[in-house]
């Protein structure tokens, strides 16, 4: 009905400045009641080609302004995200299904902090110089931006990681076509409403909103995108990279985890225990570097557990904008479904649920029976060889294990076929040191999680990802360097 379509939120392609409406739409729901609140546009080749060409066509400009100019624009867009963040919070929650504390938080400062981070970095670059004096020669380097960027994000951290593209692609001198998840939109048609005011010009930022198979395909097969920046699941950046092989497209790719957290018998348990909780649940464990196998030395298991599991059933699960809720709702009923089926599995096999899924009853208010709720479970005495210590769950489920010695827990942990994130809990120095050396993990954090330096490298090893992205790492993904020669 008319009521019922007004009611919708409905979005609109961001191309060369404008918002441009689409031929057809996909639903997009609401993960905490299960409605359809937002119609999203359903773009393909057309769309992608009209955001490419405004992208080709703004690169000369945009590319020619000086690393100061581009800054103050970069500074302007993190004010105006900053001044509106408690409505682009609201907006986060409502979408994804994430906490309004998390989103309040984590989310919109980080994306504010992407932009003045990138903003700042860009001024501190500097080439290298080397001198042939036998020769008569000196030797320079120079970067310049590559083009058009295409940009693919997923829907756990919706703005937070596509701004983590988009600041350095354009601190750079590039222009950029973004696609964000089909899931989770809205952020990002939000920020396009800034970005006029910012001082962005037309066509540098262009957003074609979609799914992966229409819009995210037509982007990555497009000949004149040279490079193409992309965090989601493994599956689909093995689909990116034969599609993109016949162009020999540039590729940075941030897939999935499975991370351990190594827990020693010297650990500070009173530090442990709450740190590995946000790490194993935090955003409904629907981040990339939550923990999800937890090794427990044998001397410390028994307590871990009983502690471990005390403070998980504190866990408060439901309306994701009452700002008291630990966990909020999972994004989809597909993936909740998903998640819960490797419950099932561990109970199939023998192990056992301490704490939530099946064994604890959940209760929601009126309004959030139909959303994709579920409390977070711990699984204890899971073999190794299980697919719920093999396989992302990517869900607010965690496995417990024992082990004995160093030696064999570094073999465990490294184990699997991912390769991006782990945590080591000790108060022994030497240990920490050793340990952290012989983890397969591009990121490893010992008594703490989630602290991040963004002029360091991030990124995975094996099949969580190829590249680096940080100041200096995304500096040299977002631009080409080429070796100047001068004889005199
Ligand atoms: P996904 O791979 O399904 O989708 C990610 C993005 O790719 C979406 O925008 C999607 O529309 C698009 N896409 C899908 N198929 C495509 C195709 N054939 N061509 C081009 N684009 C396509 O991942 P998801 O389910 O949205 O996100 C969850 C995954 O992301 C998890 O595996 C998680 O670990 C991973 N992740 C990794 C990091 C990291 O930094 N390493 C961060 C967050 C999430």
């Amino acid at each position: 009905t008319m009521a019922h379509s007004k009611a919708l939120l409905v979005l609109e392609n961001f191309i060369g400045g404008k918002f441009v409406t689409c031929s057809s739409y996909i639903d997009s729901y609401n993960p905490s009641t299960g409605d359809v609140y937002c119609r999203v546009p359903d773009s393909g080749k057309e769309e992608v080609e009209a955001a490419v060409k405004a992208a080709k066509d703004a690169f000369p400009i945009w590319s020619s302004k000086s690393p100061l100019e581009r800054s103050r624009i970069l500074n302007k867009l993190a004010d105006l995200i900053e001044h509106d963040l408690e409505a682009f919070a609201q907006a986060e929650s409502k979408d994804q299904g994430k906490t309004i504390t998390f989103a309040r938080t984590v989310d919109i400062p980080r994306a504010v902090y992407n932009f003045r981070f990138f903003a700042s970095s860009i001024l501190h670059h500097t080439t290298e110089c080397t001198e042939m004096a036998t020769m008569g020669c000196v030797h320079y380097t120079s970067r310049a931006p590559v083009g058009v960027a295409g940009l693919i994000s997923p829907w756990n951290l919706p703005l937070y990681l596509l701004t983590w593209k988009i600041a350095p692609a354009i601190a750079c001198g590039n222009t950029v076509v973004a696609k964000p998840s089909e899931m989770t939109s809205v952020t990002a048609w939000m920020m396009c409403k800034l970005l006029e005011k910012a001082g962005v010009p037309h066509g540098v930022v262009n957003v074609v909103f979609g799914t992966g198979a229409k819009a995210g395909e037509a982007l990555v097969c497009h000949p004149d995108v040279p490079l193409i920046s992309f965090t989601g699941s493994t599956l689909t950046a093995q689909r990116i990279t034969e599609k993109s092989a016949p162009h020999c497209k540039r590729l940075s790719l941030e897939l999935g985890g499975k991370n351990p957290a190594i827990i020693f018998d010297d650990a500070d348990l009173t530090q442990c225990i709450p740190m590995t909780l946000r790490s194993s649940f935090a955003n409904q464990g629907e981040i990339c570097l939550c923990t999800s196998r937890i090794f427990v030395q044998r001397g410390i298991y028994s307590q871990f557990l009983k502690r471990f599991v005390a403070e998980a059933k504190k866990w408060k699960v439901g309306n994701p904008a009452d700002p008291t809720v630990d966990v909020g709702a999972l994004i989809s009923e597909e993936h909740l479904e998903k998640v819960r089926s490797y419950v099932k599995k561990a109970q199939a096999e023998g192990a056992r649920v301490l704490c939530g899924e099946g064994v604890d009853s959940l209760t929601l208010s009126a309004g959030n029976q139909k959303g994709y709720f579920m409390l977070p479970t711990v699984i204890a005495e899971v073999k190794d060889e299980s697919c719920c210590m093999q396989e992302e769950i990517f869900g607010p489920v965690t496995c417990v294990v024992a082990f004995d010695t160093e030696e064999e827990v570094i073999k465990r942990a490294n184990s699997v076929k991912y390769g991006l994130a782990a945590t080591v809990w000790s108060s022994n120095v030497g240990r920490v040191h050793r340990v952290a050396q012989r983890l397969q993990s591009g990121l490893v954090w010992t008594n703490c999680w989630l602290v991040r330096d963004l002029n360091l490298p991030f990124g995975g090893m094996k099949a969580s990802g190829i590249g680096r992205e940080g100041a200096k790492d995304s500096y040299e993904f977002f631009t080409e360097v080429k070796t100047i020669t001068i004889k005199h």
